[in-house]
């Protein structure tokens, strides 16, 4: 068995975080996109609601049920845009993806995703992916009408 390092462990401890104390949970009384996602390789489910007033986003709720990674990554995800531009949480977006195939981001990208890239260590379980982008899926489905 090896060793986690520090770096390993403080990624997930913030991701055990997200799924325990999920942010932005509350459904929001008004909204101007909502979608539902749902990954049949885990059963995981995710609820996504923005409200988008002049390219801002500038309330969120995310919800669901499903396994660790897919509701900590949808917490973070929330974290990572709320209060951005419709522009900026599709660079995020992006970002995200490249993240996950593991392709090197810039600081100003890094810096951008903030928490949402502790996500990275899944890359090294390809199974696991669908469900760390199973939110970000979501976000498109609604950022692609913008
Ligand atoms: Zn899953």
């Amino acid at each position: 068995m090896r060793e986690l390092t520090d770096f390993d462990e403080m990624y997930q401890e913030l991701i055990i975080d997200h799924y325990k104390n999920p942010r932005n949970k509350s459904k929001l009384s008004k909204f101007t996109d909502e979608v539902k996602s749902h990954n049949p390789f885990c059963g995981d489910e995710i609820e996504l609601q923005l409200n988008i007033k002049n390219e801002v986003i500038e309330s969120i709720s995310i919800s669901g049920r499903g396994c660790a990674i897919s509701q900590s990554s949808g917490s973070l995800l929330g974290e990572t845009i709320i209060g951005k531009t419709v522009d900026e949480a599709r660079k995020d977006n992006e970002s995200m993806r490249s993240l996950l195939k593991d392709e090197n981001l810039n600081n100003e990208q890094l810096d951008s995703l903030s928490d949402s890239s502790a996500i990275e260590g899944v890359k090294k379980f390809p199974v696991r992916i669908k469900c760390a982008l199973l939110s970000w899926s979501a976000l498109t489905d609604i950022l692609s009408k913008y």
